[in-house]
């Protein structure tokens, strides 16, 4: 009776830990969008779409999953994240500041003259930019050679590339993938952010990347896809290819432009989007809105159990 009990209560214990976990997440993801949307409206234009869209695996990463000192961001035992991407800086940032790497209050210095926040990540500008990213393909080719050194030295720590759909055209970035796994590289996992969208336009019409898991599958890499917006999956999906052994893991997002913010999420120019001055209150109004709607359903669910 007695080690019935107690096993109930490591269960209970458990479910709780983890939604705690998942909570503190949730609101991780709304400052970092919130983050987004106050240096969007510092240039009054940008990636905002791709940030918000990205938000939730920004903040699994950098407030759960990556073993990191924000106050010593050079630290030789840290977990790597390359953001080839240059473009998604702002949603960097964002989550940088969220993890405590940058002060909040520098955000409003985005993309201005002198600031440590250009408009472009690069790596000898920003605390915590391991590289200068936006010409693409090239972030998958650092995190073989990062990893393989790491490997090397018996270093522990992990290399993270986060990389878009669009970068999944550069031929360079499978010529990395193959080099990861014939080196068994499972220090490495790739995350690639699939908002089925790319400068010039939907991907599909650009260059057809589906069916994507089973191009890595082919390449050798232990492939997860998730819905990339969904908490709970992607932090299942981070441990799985954290533990996984013997080969390299991919985590596949599939992720909404503007997630969380309803005017931005239905907006027709998507890339790159300019949000008018009297818009700003109007995306803060309705992300509280959706995230607070969120919690309380959270609350609900929680009673009923
Ligand atoms: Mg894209």
């Amino acid at each position: 009776m007695t080690t019935t009990t107690s096993q109930e209560t490591t269960v209970t214990t458990a479910v709780t830990d983890r939604a705690q976990r998942i909570e503190k997440l949730r609101a991780a993801a709304y400052r970092i969008r919130l983050n987004a949307l106050n240096m969007g409206e510092v240039q009054g234009q940008g990636y905002i779409g791709q940030a918000l869209g990205v938000a939730d695996v920004l903040a699994v990463a950098y407030t759960d999953q990556l073993n990191h000192r924000p106050e010593d961001p050079h630290w030789d035992g840290r977990d790597r994240f390359l953001l080839s991407i240059g473009h998604y800086a702002i949603a960097l940032y964002a989550a940088l500041a969220e993890a405590g790497i940058i002060p909040v209050e520098e955000l409003e210095t985005y993309g201005s003259d002198e600031s440590r926040l250009p408009m472009s990540g690069m790596a000898s500008y920003t605390p915590g930019m391991e590289i200068s990213g936006g010409s693409l393909g090239h972030g998958l080719t650092v995190a073989t050679g990062m990893a393989l050194g790491l490997r090397h030295l018996g270093n522990p720590a992990r290399v993270y590339n986060l990389l878009s759909d669009g970068e999944l055209d550069e031929g360079s970035t499978w010529e990395a993938a193959m080099q990861i796994a014939h080196h068994g590289l499972d220090n490495v996992t790739a995350i690639v952010d699939v908002n089925a969208l790319q400068a010039d336009g939907p991907t599909e019409g650009i260059l057809r990347t589906e069916p994507v898991t089973d191009k890595w599958r082919a390449f050798g890499w232990h492939a997860i896809r998730v819905d990339g917006n969904d908490i709970e999956a992607l932090v299942d999906a981070f441990d799985e290819a954290r533990a996984h052994k013997g080969a390299p893991s991919v985590i596949i997002c599939d992720t909404r432009i503007g997630r969380g913010v309803p005017l931005l999420e239905t907006r027709e120019k998507a890339h790159f989007m300019r949000v008018g001055a009297e818009e700003w209150q109007t995306t803060r109004d309705q992300l509280a809105e959706g995230f607070n709607a969120a919690g309380s359903a959270t609350d609900t669910e929680g009673s009923d159990r």
